[in-house]
């Protein structure tokens, strides 16, 4: 064996293999299965790339991986599908705000308010919830967090007005950092058997509140 590595030869680079073998092989998976190597796993080729092989019993993350390497969309991917019904030319077109006139950009903004006022009625209704009853009572916080809690207790009071609030619900939360809202949902839904509690977020956080079974 060398040092530690696959001992298949390539012939072409002129130097051993560089994978590693796993425990007590002597060459790497991909050439323990070309050299047909009995194992206990069955290798079998890849459905994206016939060149290269991958564990059977591990296709889906095989796949995962060797997509995102290959840049292969998967068959449900339609790009651009939410941008509206543009020439397929136009959805490249990027416009740097600095490229607009002063003029036409007041002009556009103009024109948003005057849409919003005509077509946009959404009245303000604020409200609560008794979960977050102790939070909003707390003085140790300063104006940021109470306006957060104020913010989802309305929200909160928003679902439980809707009915929404009840069991085997599933709440998705997207953009939901320390997933403070579904925390709160949670405490609301205490009596309710069955709620699930979907956390999105782009970033990774690293102090999540609450404890999401
Ligand atoms: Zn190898
Ligand atoms: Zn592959």
């Amino acid at each position: 064996m060398t040092d530690g590595h696959c001992s298949f030869f390539l012939e072409k680079k002129r130097r051993f293999c560089r994978f590693k073998p796993n425990s007590g092989q002597k060459y790497c998976a991909e050439h323990t299965g070309l050299l047909g190597i009995p194992t206990d796993r069955k290798r079998i080729i890849c459905p994206i790339d016939t060149k290269h092989t991958c564990y059977e019993d591990q296709l889906t993350k095989h796949l995962k991986k060797c997509r995102k390497q290959q840049g292969v969309l998967p068959a449900y991917h339609c790009p651009g599908i939410n941008s509206g019904e543009a020439d397929e030319d136009d959805l490249d077109a990027k416009f740097s705000l600095l490229d607009i006139p002063t003029e036409d950009l007041k002009q556009l903004i103009l024109k948003i308010n005057k849409l919003y006022d005509e077509h946009i009625k959404i009245p303000t209704e604020i409200l609560s919830h008794s979960c977050l009853e102790e939070e909003l009572c707390n003085n140790s916080y300063g104006i940021p967090a109470i306006r957060h809690r104020k913010q989802q207790a309305s929200l909160i009071g928003h679902l439980e007005k809707m009915g929404l609030i009840k069991e085997a619900m599933t709440f998705v939360e997207l953009g939901a950092g320390k997933g403070m809202l579904s925390h709160w949902i949670q405490k609301a839904s205490e009596e309710n058997d069955n709620c699930n509690y979907i956390l999105v977020d782009r970033g990774t956080c690293r102090y999540k509140v609450g404890y999401y079974p």
